[in-house]
């Protein structure tokens, strides 16, 4: 039974409102720039992470090329956000935007989908002259969906507009990407992300090293998962001080595995375990506190190091990748994760007892 083709007014959904990102103003002049004068390509390719906010740029573009009264903004016009091409936006159902993404339940974008979005090209726009598609996380595409939007990709008909993101474009197709044109979005700096962090009510401090285990996306800096991740670092990281092998009491190895205990999942203790096994290492191999997941840590990671050969701290992390390859084979139960761990934690204990 073949599926029926979704309804294109199915596909809006409600969009939360794009966030104005600081370090996007350059990127957002050069937009504005393009769209000034007249040199908007037919389909744009934005290139970014959605932890440095692509997706926000996108919504904003969306809105700025909807609203029918544009405002002065950040050194170019934005969204109004009260004309009733805003009104439609926030409501999810203006009738001049499709998205264009993955059926739900499914991860990829499948031809029913790449042809509800042909035929949406095809329709006389409603409320001003523009129609735009949507393609966010436009590597979803699979091949026969990519296939079928090539042709209106390549000439779609008068006012139409595809937007697209990706992180990775190079696992988009050549004939979808040479189709568009690239418009690479600036990673934030670091500076720029803590203060934004910190205009989001973080206090610095924690901001710094939220930034640090997120590996400097401030989206996911600012998430409650990375709150639990600097935690977690934390806690993994006061539980290997006191090992009784570094230097600690023999209460050390009970309060490292309390922070593995509770509620915590494999998924979520094994990519903190690595990245301060993986700190460890870069400490233990010579590296300097800035190549660090967490350089805010430096201070209590480097007597850890200094007990350590690269060999040693090698093998921590080499435990680790063990323990998630068999995580991703059989889903490991937290015992099972203990007993992985106790190779990480032996290797440290026994790095620093006098050789026997
Ligand atoms: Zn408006």
């Amino acid at each position: 039974v073949k599926a029926a083709a979704p309804d294109p007014s199915a596909a809006v959904t409600a969009i939360p409102p794009p966030r104005r990102l600081p370090w996007h103003s350059g990127d957002w002049s050069r937009l504005a720039t393009l769209l000034a004068a007249g040199r908007l390509p037919h389909a744009l390719l934005l290139i970014g992470d959605p932890a440095h906010g692509v997706l926000d740029f996108a919504g904003r573009a969306v809105a700025r090329l909807l609203c029918i009264a544009p405002v002065a903004g950040d050194g170019a016009a934005e969204a109004c956000g009260h004309c009733t091409g805003c009104r439609l936006l926030a409501a999810g159902s203006h009738p001049d935007l499709h998205r264009l993404e993955p059926e739900e339940g499914h991860e990829q974008i499948r031809v029913d989908e790449a042809r509800a979005a042909v035929a949406f090209a095809g329709l006389t726009a409603g409320q001003g002259a523009l129609k735009l598609i949507l393609v966010p996380g436009a590597e979803r595409l699979n091949v026969q969906a990519a296939n079928c939007l090539l042709k209106t990709l390549e000439e779609p008909p008068a006012g139409t507009l595809f937007l697209l993101t990706t992180r990775r474009p190079a696992r988009l197709l050549v004939t979808v990407r040479s189709r568009c044109q690239r418009f690479a979005l600036r990673p934030p700096a670091r500076a720029a992300a803590l203060a934004w962090l910190g205009e989001q009510g973080l206090p610095a401090a924690e901001a710094e090293s939220r930034l640090d285990l997120a590996r400097g996306r401030p989206l996911d800096a600012l998430d409650e998962a990375a709150a639990s991740r600097l935690t977690l670092y934390r806690d993994l990281l006061a539980g290997l001080e006191a090992l009784p092998g570094t230097g600690g009491t023999a209460t050390g190895e009970a309060l490292w595995l309390t922070a593995l205990a509770g509620e915590r999942t494999h998924a979520e203790v094994l990519p903190v375990l690595t990245m301060l096994c993986e700190d460890l290492l870069r400490l233990a191999a010579g590296g300097s506190d800035t190549t660090l997941a967490a350089p805010g840590q430096a201070e209590r990671l480097r007597p850890l190091a200094e007990r350590l050969t690269p060999e040693t701290a090698g093998g921590m992390v080499s435990a680790c990748y063990a323990s998630a390859r068999q995580g991703l084979a059989t889903g490991l139960k937290s015992e099972e994760l203990q007993d992985a761990l106790s190779l990480a934690l032996s290797a440290v204990g026994g790095a620093a007892r006098p050789a026997r």
